[in-house]
């Protein structure tokens, strides 16, 4: 038997991130030894908001794994000397699905999060992908308190392997937080805005602007009203740079 690679600790000012060569083939391990994981994948934008939201700062500290998903993230560890290759979440979600689907029984999966007529186009997509997928049940994000009652009942009923819940952050982590002891064996990944863009609704930057750490730009032209939220950005590069030495 292969032993496990074992995820080498770095941090990004005072937040875990985990350094593996593989994430979704050791997350891909974890599913099939039943090991109940958080993924949290950690960008500036996050990193800021845990600054001044201290519950969000524990369920990162918390998480068995943080991927390097944010450009600035990645940055902030090279310019230290630590090794790290930058690892989107959407592009381990959508490894992990692949993996997960050609496996001998293949791994249930839950979608949670979106709009009602995203989630239903975005887990179409993926059946029509991966005929093999097993998609167990899905969720729209926008339920009133007796719903979010049933889907609790439906996830403890089910037991989903993999669970990707996508409301955006902080909302996802710290709902992962609480319902993970649901289905405490299942790989919970906050996805953001994925089912979006699986969907079709939404599209991912160009390749060469994500390549130039320009991933803002495009975020920026797509939704404008997110300028608030992307003042982040620039703080947390203020930040990186007085943390210098520490
Ligand atoms: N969303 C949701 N329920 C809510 C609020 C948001 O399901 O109450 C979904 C929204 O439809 C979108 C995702 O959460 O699909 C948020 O995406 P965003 O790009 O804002 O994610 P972030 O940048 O915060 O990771």
């Amino acid at each position: 038997m292969l032993l496990q690679e074992q995820p080498q600790l770095a941090s990004v000012l005072g937040l875990p991130v985990h350094l593996l060569n593989s994430y979704s083939d050791w997350l891909l391990d974890r599913v099939q030894q039943q090991q109940g994981v958080h993924v949290v994948t950690l960008n500036a934008e996050m990193a800021m908001q845990a600054e001044q939201n201290p519950a969000l700062a524990t369920v990162i500290r918390n998480a068995e794994l943080v991927i390097p998903d944010g450009a600035g993230v990645a940055l902030y560890l090279k310019l230290r000397g630590v090794p790290v290759q930058r690892c989107p979440g959407i592009e381990l979600a959508e490894a992990l699905l692949k993996k997960a689907s050609t496996l001998s029984p293949p791994c249930s999966v839950f979608f949670y999060g979106a709009k009602p007529e995203v989630i239903e186009a975005a887990a179409a997509a993926w059946q029509k992908r991966l005929p093999g997928l097993k998609i167990v049940g899905m969720q729209h994000g926008y339920i009133s308190a007796q719903e979010q009652l049933q889907l609790r009942q439906r996830l403890s009923a089910l037991q989903p392997q993999i669970i990707l819940v996508g409301l955006g952050v902080p909302r996802q982590e710290l709902w992962i937080a609480e319902h993970r002891h649901l289905c405490p064996q299942a790989s919970w990944i906050g996805v953001g805005g994925s089912f979006d863009i699986w969907a079709g609704t939404k599209t991912r930057a160009p390749g060469w602007l994500r390549n130039n750490n320009l991933e803002w730009v495009y975020r920026l032209y797509q939704e404008p009203w997110r300028w608030r939220r992307m003042l982040a950005l620039p703080k947390f590069a203020w930040r990186s740079l007085i943390s210098w030495n520490h």
